[in-house]
C-alpha cells in the first residue's frame, strides 16, 4: 500500500506502553530556543536556585546581547508567606517591565520547588496583565520537571498563547498556520515555498507580536514538530483544523509534509512537483552522500524529545539504517500517525522505564544509540557510540536544505567510532 507522498507503508507501528523511571531534561528547557525565536518576549522562570542554574548553564552561553530569561528565586516559606511571594513577584515583574520597555510579552514560568506549586501563577499573569495593560501581556506556563519532558516546555508555552490570540476577520480565507518553532532560515525557506504554491502560510510562534496571528474556523494547522499535543488541543478548540502528515525531517518527509499541506488548499499535485523539483533533487543528493555511511548501521533511540518516531523514520526510509529500538516519552497518534504507518510495523515503546532499556541496548549493542546527556557518557564508557537527542533539538533540521545537515548529525559519531578503531 502506499500513502500520499509516496511510501510504502504497512500495518501502523503498535505502541507498547512501559512507564517508568525516565531521564530526561524538564520543560524549561524549551526556553533556550524559545527566547530566540520570539523576540519580543521575556521569560521570566519561578524557581530555585537548581532551575537558575539549568537556566544559565543551559542557555546562559548563547547570550551576546541582553538576555531575555530570568530566575525569580523563591526561597522556602511557609503557606502564610505565599501573600508576601505573589507581591515579590508584582515587584520583580514592575522592576523588569520599567527596565525593558521592549518586553511585549511575558511568560511567568512555573517550576518543580513545592513553593512554586502552591503559587497560582496564571492568577498572577492575569493580574499583572491588567496592571500593565497596554504595555505588556503577562501569561504562564509550567516548565516544572513533575509535569514536563524537555520539549513539552514549548508546548506548554505555545498552548498558553493559544487562547489570547484574536479571532480572524468574518468571512477570512481559509489559511495555514504551521506550528512549532523553527530555526529562522529554515521557516524563511518554508515560507517562500508556501507562497510559491499560492499558499497563505503563517508561522506560531512568530518572531515578533506572537500575539497578533489569528487563529479560527479558517485555520488549518500543519505541525512543524511533534511534541505539540496540548496546542493542537488548544487550537482546535478555536476551531482550527489540524492536516496529518509526516514531519519535515530528510527529502522524503518534507515532501509528504508539503504535499499534505497542498492537498488541504487544493493545489494539484504537478504544481507541487514544479515547486519542490529543485530542492528535493538536492536533498537527495546530500543524503546519496551519507547513505554509504549510515546505510545498515543498527540504532536504538532512547526516549527523549518525542522525535524520536519521525527521526528513525527518517533514518530507516531514507538512509538504510536497521532500527533497533524506538523509545519515546510519549506518542499522540493524532500527531504521530502518519509516522507510524511508514515505520514497517517497528514497536514504540512509549515512557520507557530507562533500566530496562539500558539492559536491552546493552544486550544489542547498537551502532549508534541516541540518548540524553546523562545517558551518553556512561554508555561511551562500555564502547557504545551516541548521539547527543538535544543536539537534533537544537540544530536546524527540518525542511530539504537541512536533510544533508541531519544526516550528518548522525555519520559525525559513526566516523569518530570508525577513527577511534583504526
Ligand atoms: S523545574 Fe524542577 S527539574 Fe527543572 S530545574 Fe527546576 S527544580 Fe530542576
Amino acid at each position: 500500500m502506499r500513502v500520499p507522498g509516496g511510501a510504502c507503508v504497512t500495518a501502523p507501528s503498535p505502541v507498547i506502553r512501559d512507564p517508568g523511571q525516565r531521564a530526561v531534561f524538564c520543560g524549561l528547557t524549551g526556553i533556550v530556543w524559545l527566547h530566540r525565536k520570539i523576540e519580543d518576549a521575556f521569560f521570566l522562570v519561578v524557581g530555585s536556585r537548581t532551575c537558575a542554574h539549568l537556566i544559565q548553564s543551559a542557555a546562559g552561553v548563547m547570550i551576546f546581547a541582553e538576555p531575555r530569561f530570568a530566575t525569580a528565586i523563591l526561597e522556602e516559606r511557609d503557606l502564610a508567606g505565599m501573600a508576601d511571594a505573589q507581591e515579590e513577584i508584582d515587584r520583580v515583574v514592575a522592576r523588569l517591565i520599567e527596565r525593558r520597555p521592549d518586553i511585549r510579552l511575558l511568560f511567568l514560568v512555573g517550576s518543580c520547588p513545592s513553593e512554586v506549586i502552591k503559587l497560582d501563577l496564571a492568577k498572577a499573569a492575569e493580574r499583572l496583565s491588567r496592571a500593565h495593560a497596554g504595555r505588556t501581556r503577562v501569561l504562564s506556563w509550567s516548565g516544572s520537571g513533575i509535569e514536563t519532558t524537555f520539549t513539552q516546555g514549548e508546548d506548554a508555552c505555545l498552548a498558553s498563547l493559544v487562547p489570547e490570540l484574536p479571532a480572524p476577520l468574518a468571512g477570512a480565507s481559509p489559511d495555514l498556520l504551521v506550528v512549532g518553532a523553527l530555526a529562522d532560515v529554515v521557516e524563511d525557506q518554508f515560507a517562500r515555498l508556501f507562497d510559491q504554491l499560492g499558499i497563505p502560510a503563517r508561522f506560531l510562534p512568530s518572531r515578533r507580536a506572537a500575539l497578533e496571528t489569528p487563529v479560527g474556523a479558517n485555520t488549518r494547522v500543519l505541525l512543524a514538530q511533534p511534541f505539540l499535543s496540548d496546542t493542537l488541543t488548544a487550537l482546535e478548540r478555536r476551531g482550527a483544523r489540524h492536516i496529518p502528515a509526516p514531519f519535515p525531517l530528510g527529502a522524503e518527509g518534507t515532501t509528504a509534509w508539503i504535499r499534505a499541506a497542498a492537498r488541504a488548499f487544493g493545489i494539484a499535485s504537478e504544481v507541487v512537483d514544479g515547486a519542490i523539483e529543485l530542492p528535493r533533487a538536492r536533498a537527495h543528493k546530500a543524503l546519496a552522500r551519507q547513505r554509504t555511511r549510515i546505510g545498515g548501521q543498527r540504532v536504538a533511540f532512547f526516549p527523549d524529545s518525542q522525535l524520536e518516531p519521525s527521526l528513525a523514520r527518517f533514518l530507516k526510509e531514507e538512509l538504510n539504517a536497521q532500527i533497533v529500538e524506538i523509545g519515546t516519552p510519549y506518542c499522540d497518534r493524532r500527531i504521530l500517525g502518519p509516522e507510524l504507518q511508514r515505520l514497517d510495523g517497528l514497536p514504540i515503546h512509549e515512557g520507557n522505564d530507562v533500566n530496562r532499556q539500558l539492559d536491552r541496548v546493552r544486550a544489542a549493542r547498537p551502532d549508534l544509540t541516541v540518548c540524553g546527556l546523562g545517558l551518553a557518557n556512561p554508555l561511551e564508557a562500555e564502547g557504545l557510540s551516541t548521539k547527543w537527542a538535544i543536539e537534533l533539538v537544537f540544530s536546524p533540521i527540518q525542511g530539504f536544505e537541512q536533510a544533508g545537515d541531519l544526516a550528518e548529525l548522525f555519520a559525525r559519531p559513526l566516523a569518530r567510532r570508525d577513527r577511534l578503531a583504526v
